[in-house]
């Protein structure tokens, strides 16, 4: 609820503040259990940041992340660790993520240990289990990261990721480096997985192909800010505002479909540390009017459940 991240931009001999860089500039949603929630938005517009922040990776400037009724933006960084065995995250690069010096067997059962569970546990038998379950091979628990192809990297990083079975799990493309086969390979494990392990995710990516086929709901954003957010059903079918449509209008569309036209958007996204006044799209908004540059607008419902940031609306 109303999440804001600013960083800091210094400068000069004295480091002082002159600006700050709006990476998150007030975000509300709601992402129910059992839900999978898709992020899209291009590079820079703050998905990750927002990923991060409900991680608690990164402190938010303002606002609230209530998980469960309980606002752990306000949990103290000793608590954290109890916490973190809710929510766990897969990033893009599984090489960066998982230490190459490790065995499979290692980098599965290290959260164990983190969180003190070494003694009450077989691991052995929990990390076989796991390796089954995302596909893998008991006997892979021996080798080394670099001896798996990048989609099997990310089947390993899942392994690890359920190791101390979550509720939340973010992902921040995490199949966006992989080829497209390997892609719906893990796509599909990973739906096949939220079924088995009662999972939530919220699943991040700049590609909208991807999110349509995951998400059950959908939140578009744009320079640091929630723009539209509806079921993926609705959010595909119907988009509301002008930055999703041309989002969408770019992207492949299945042959059958009605064909849109594509919208070509003019100019670049502007910089988060001199955000446009009133609404953040309206330097580039094929549809803005006189208002759009004075009066910023709110996330408002619509539909049922279709929301919409534009003063169209
Ligand atoms: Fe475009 Fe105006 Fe709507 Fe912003 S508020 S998206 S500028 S029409
Ligand atoms: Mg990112």
């Amino acid at each position: 609820t109303g999440l804001k991240k600013y960083f800091p931009i210094k400068s000069g001999f004295l480091r002082r503040t002159v600006g700050h860089v709006k990476a998150v500039d007030g975000v509300s949603f709601t992402l129910n259990a059992g839900e999978t929630l898709g992020i899209v938005g291009e590079s820079g517009c703050g998905k990750s940041t927002t990923g991060r922040m409900i991680m608690r990776v990164l402190d938010p400037t303002e606002g609230q992340i209530l998980f469960e009724g309980r606002d752990i933006a306000q949990v103290a960084p000793a608590q954290l660790r109890r916490l973190r065995k809710d929510f766990q995250m897969i990033f893009q690069d599984p090489n960066s993520s998982l230490n190459p010096k490790m065995k499979i067997r290692d980098l599965i059962a290290e959260p164990f240990l983190i969180h003190g569970l070494a003694s009450k546990t077989d691991i052995d038998g929990e990390v076989c289990r796991l390796l089954q379950t995302v596909g893998l091979r008991e006997s892979d628990r021996f080798r080394h990261p670099h001896e798996f192809s990048g989609g099997q990297r990310q089947r390993i990083s899942i392994a690890r990721a359920l190791a101390l079975n979550p509720k939340l799990i973010v992902a921040d493309e995490a199949v966006s480096a992989l080829d497209v086969s390997i892609q719906s390979q893990i796509l599909n494990l990973m739906v096949e997985l939220k079924r088995q392990y009662n999972l939530s995710y919220m699943f991040i990516s700049h590609n909208l192909a991807v999110v349509k086929h995951i998400s059950d709901r959908v939140g578009v954003m744009y320079l640091g800010t929630m723009v539209e957010l509806a079921s993926a059903d609705s959010l595909f079918r119907r988009p509301l505002h002008p930055y999703t449509e041309a989002l969408l209008s770019a992207a492949p569309q299945p042959k059958r479909s009605a064909v849109r036209e594509r919208i070509v958007l003019e100019g670049d996204v502007p910089s988060p540390a001199k955000p446009p006044s009133g609404c953040p799209f309206h330097t580039r908004c094929p549809k803005a009017f006189d208002r759009c540059a004075l009066e910023r607008p709110a996330l408002k419902e619509i539909t049922p459940g279709h929301q919409v940031a534009c003063l169209l609306y």
